[in-house]
């Protein structure tokens, strides 16, 4: 018996909300908040007529604080579910807080006006500090531990599948498969074909903000940046076949980085067609991804999100993309004094997503983590007080809810190595 508060309403948070809506007797209860009403209604009234969860909707915009409060303290959820953008991580966080509420999230903080003096001055000392140069980290919510802690409150971070469940793999390849972890590769493989020459799979804006940065990776406790899409590897990947990977910066590795510091090397690979890759570098040789407004014939336009108005809406992508999707993560290291390896992910097909909740698997492989998460916190599984990613919590009631859920897992104690 809960009450819940999502709050946005785009292509993963619908799946989460339809998934949450399949557990009716955990989520009795669902408010349905978002800067567009109207696409908050049309959900709710979809999903009406097929589940006992009761549903209603509201208006928010999430960069505001007042408004935040406002809305919790009239409805009195006990987890807020934030499916908007890493942009709002942080108003979100201090609204709980103020609310007494407990947190969720998919992705970590990155601001949207990356050109602020102020969030500029902290980027570039970390850049210095931490090694890495990508605008996204963990630092600005892990800073709100003691916070979190103090209010006796839960705040669970990026709960999506990766970051998310790839974390969750790890804690269950530490606890059951190694007595020590040597290596951990994250491989994220999209063999989906939505037939468009360019389009992303979620919001364009995140979405080519995170490919265009340099890549990094973890080697004993340090980083190691290369110029963007620098490493390739290709890799035959289970039920999908042969892709090209690239090396990428992933907010996981940053806090794998932190909780299994034992651990040498830490990397994430994702696959790209040349098609992307193409469009994307020309994008950025002419400066369509930037993010610094400019004013043309008068009105100031930032050209990221101009690209953003023209590309295919990812929720668009539904019923054109056939193929699969195939992330997990393949270990090295020792188990009873023997080398081993092991290869933990999941393979999930775009098609059979979009029959159940009408999205592409991208949206399903993070919307239905999203709502496992919000299980574990709802059912009291993972609750502590403070700020927490999924890699501190036990994996085994999770990875049984996405086994249930739509994301089963599959393994491989033999897998081929990406040198
Ligand atoms: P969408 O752009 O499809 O949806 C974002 C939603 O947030 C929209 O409903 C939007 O409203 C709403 N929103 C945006 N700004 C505000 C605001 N100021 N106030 C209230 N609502 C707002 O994004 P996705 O569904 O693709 O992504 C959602 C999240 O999931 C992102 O944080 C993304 O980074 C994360 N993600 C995580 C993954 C993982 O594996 N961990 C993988 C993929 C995504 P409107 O309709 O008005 O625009």
């Amino acid at each position: 018996m809960s009450k819940v508060l999502v709050i946005g309403c785009g292509g993963v948070a619908s799946v989460a909300i339809q998934k949450c809506c399949q557990v009716s007797d955990v989520f009795t209860e669902l408010c349905i908040a978002s800067r567009t009403k109207s696409k908050c209604d049309a959900l709710a009234e979809k999903l009406a007529p097929i589940t006992k969860t009761k549903i209603t909707t509201a208006q928010v915009d999430a960069d505001k604080v007042d408004e935040l409060i406002a809305l919790i303290k009239s409805y009195q959820p006990d987890l807020v579910m934030n499916i908007a953008l890493p942009y709002q991580d942080l108003t979100i966080m201090d609204a709980c807080l103020a609310c007494g509420v407990n947190y969720m999230d998919t992705a970590n903080y990155e601001p949207e006006n990356t050109d602020d003096p102020e969030w500029r001055a902290i980027y570039e000392k970390r850049c210095k500090e931490a090694g890495f140069s990508a605008y996204f980290d963990y630092s600005w919510q892990w800073a709100y531990k003691k916070k979190f802690e103090d209010a006796g409150l839960t705040a669970l971070l990026g709960c999506g599948f990766d970051p998310g469940v790839t974390q969750a793999y790890c804690a269950y390849a530490a606890k059951h498969e190694f007595d020590t972890i040597d290596t951990i590769d994250i491989l994220d493989c999209n063999g989906g074909d939505h037939g468009y020459a360019f389009a992303t799979n979620f919001n364009p804006e995140i979405n080519l903000r995170e490919v265009s940065a340099p890549g990094s990776y973890m080697e004993n406790g340090r980083w190691v940046e290369v110029p963007a899409m620098s490493i390739k590897r290709e890799y035959n990947f289970d039920q999908v076949g042969e892709k090209d990977m690239y090396l990428l910066h992933h907010e996981e590795i940053e806090s794998l980085g932190k909780n299994f510091p034992e651990v040498k090397r830490i990397r994430f690979f994702m696959t790209f067609g040349q098609s992307y890759l193409d469009h994307m570098r020309c994008l950025e040789d002419v400066g369509m991804l930037s993010t610094t407004p400019i004013n043309y014939n008068g009105q100031e336009i930032v050209p990221i999100q101009f690209l953003k108005a023209l590309l295919p809406d990812p929720a668009s992508l539904g019923p054109r993309t056939k193929g699969k999707t195939n992330i997990g993560c393949i270990f090295t290291g020792t188990k009873d004094g023997k080398p081993k390896t092991y290869y933990i992910y999941n393979v999930c097909d775009h098609q059979e997503c979009y029959k159940e909740v009408g999205s592409q698997a991208i949206s399903y492989t993070t919307g239905v983590p999203a709502m496992c998460g919000a299980l574990m916190m709802l059912t009291g599984q993972w609750t502590k007080p403070g700020v927490y990613t999924v890699e501190e919590f036990n994996p085994d009631p999770f990875l049984d809810a996405l086994d249930k859920y739509g994301l089963p897992r599959s393994e491989n104690r033999a897998p081929a190595l990406v040198d």
